[in-house]
């Protein structure tokens, strides 16, 4: 275990409001409490259940924006999920999160990823590059922070996802893929489709999809976090960058997956507790690493499900027996399906070859 806690990793897959701390949580549900906007003794349990199913965390994802929509607290809570991210020896970490509009607070889409941006600038506990950076500035910091061992502060490298709603128009969508465009230089590096699977439909968002492709804008879609067949067949038609969870697949469709090569963001915690999969043991992590399918150990929503990347590293090791070499293997090949540049690409093939020396 704390081996998996010191080796390097890569995080691709985890969403803002589902890496809240729960004592942030619990926090600002009293302060709205006391402000009499919700009742805090109905809520506290619900932020400290465990086992949730899927629509469930869903309509905690409600709560939690309610709890956490105005400028103020999206920077507290950025800042705090980049720290704990840091903490688990996470080096790049590629962070998504669903820009908001909420009129009564002052905010729109664009003030809303300010906000986000305010509290990547307010970490103090780590160095954090978001900016996209040169080639030679990410080799001469990590000559600097990894080969000569002159490590002072840990450094932590981080780009934005912009996700789509599922329950959200084609124009609110097409504006969100504005926005990335936008926030290129702000380390915004792609898309993401989320949100409630069993809402709204593929056609709504496809027109901005495609125009984020156009745009050349990577690309990562939930897909198959329920068995719509009809939907899936479509997500693999469009040939994103990657995909997440992929739990629903028939055969037909798994068998397309592997010879698309579709990079899958695999979230075990998340998928066991929202019983898209039996047990961890059952999961298709198991088929997709032995074909050799390009895959990446992701968290989906640390807070809400209480794990964190360590603990996804563990669970593969303890489960499937990978030693520590078939480990370290598996978290640098992460690097191969980051959506950030070369540039940072070849920081992080550094900062792995040092920890193959050091921990290998
Ligand atoms: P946010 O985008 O507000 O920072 O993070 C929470 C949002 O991410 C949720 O409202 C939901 O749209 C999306 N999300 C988080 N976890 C999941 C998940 O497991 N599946 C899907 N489909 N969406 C999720």
């Amino acid at each position: 275990r704390e081996w998996c806690h010191a080796i390097p990793k890569i995080e691709l897959h985890a969403h803002l409001n589902g890496s809240i701390r729960d004592s942030t949580l619990l926090e600002l549900a009293k302060g709205l409490g006391e402000k009499g906007v919700i009742v805090f003794e109905d809520v506290k349990h619900v932020i400290m259940k465990n086992g949730r199913s899927l629509p469930e965390c869903f309509q905690l994802f409600d709560l939690y924006h309610i709890l956490t929509t105005d400028h103020e607290t999206v920077t507290r809570i950025t800042k705090e999920v980049v720290e704990d991210f840091a903490a688990e020896n996470v080096v790049y970490l590629e962070l998504r999160t669903t820009p908001k509009k909420n009129e009564a607070k002052g905010m729109t889409k664009r003030s809303y990823m300010k906000a986000v941006i305010d509290g990547l600038r307010s970490v103090d506990t780590v160095d954090v590059a978001f900016i996209n950076s040169s080639r030679e500035n990410c080799l001469e910091s990590a000559v600097s922070s990894s080969t000569h061992g002159k490590i002072e502060r840990k450094r932590i490298f981080i780009r934005l996802l912009l996700s789509i709603d599922r329950r959200e128009t084609t124009e609110a969508a097409m504006e969100t893929i504005d926005l990335a465009r936008e926030m290129k230089d702000f380390g915004v590096v792609g898309i993401d489709l989320s949100g409630n699977p069993v809402i709204g439909q593929w056609e709504t968002f496809l027109p901005a999809l495609k125009h984020a492709k156009d745009l050349g804008l990577p690309i990562t879609i939930h897909c198959g976090e329920v068995p719509n067949r009809k939907e899936i067949q479509a997500m693999l038609d469009f040939f994103p960058q990657r995909m997440g969870h992929v739990c629903c697949l028939e055969d037909e469709e798994w068998r397309r997956l592997k010879s698309l090569k579709i990079p899958v963001e695999i979230c075990l915690t998340s998928n066991v507790r929202t019983e898209r999969v039996p047990s961890v043991e059952f999961h298709h992590f198991v088929d997709l690493y032995k074909a050799q399918h390009p895959l990446v150990l992701c968290t989906d929503d640390p807070g809400l499900f209480s794990t964190s990347l360590s603990n996804e590293y563990y669970l593969v090791a303890v489960t499937f027996g990978l030693n520590k070499g078939d480990m370290l293997q598996l978290a640098r090949k992460a690097i191969e399906h980051v959506f950030a540049d070369n540039g940072v690409k070849q920081y992080l093939t550094e900062i792995f070859e040092d920890a193959q020396r050091r921990l290998g």
